[in-house]
């Protein structure tokens, strides 16, 4: 994503500054708690296609990256039959 577009995008409906989400591939509004999708380098700036993230998302994110990730991960599929 080019930095000084992800600087211009603000949230529809708040109009408030989305923090970007490289590995998710998502501009998030903490104040919302939506997720907009980025699709092919495209953001999906609409509310309706949005993901509304849960409040352990919006924790996790709103408190920066930490180096030091916990090592339990809340659904972690491994499905061995
Ligand atoms: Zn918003």
């Amino acid at each position: 994503m080019d930095k000084e577009l992800l600087a211009m995008l603000v949230c529809p409906l708040c109009n408030g500054k989305l923090k970007y989400d490289r590995d998710a591939q998502e501009l998030r509004c903490h104040y919302d708690g939506l997720a907009y999708p980025i699709k092919e380098g495209i953001p999906l700036m609409l509310p309706e296609e949005a993901r509304v993230m849960d409040a352990d998302e919006k924790l996790h994110t709103s408190q920066g990256r930490s180096p030091g990730r916990s090592p339990g991960r809340p659904q972690e599929r491994s499905g061995d039959a």
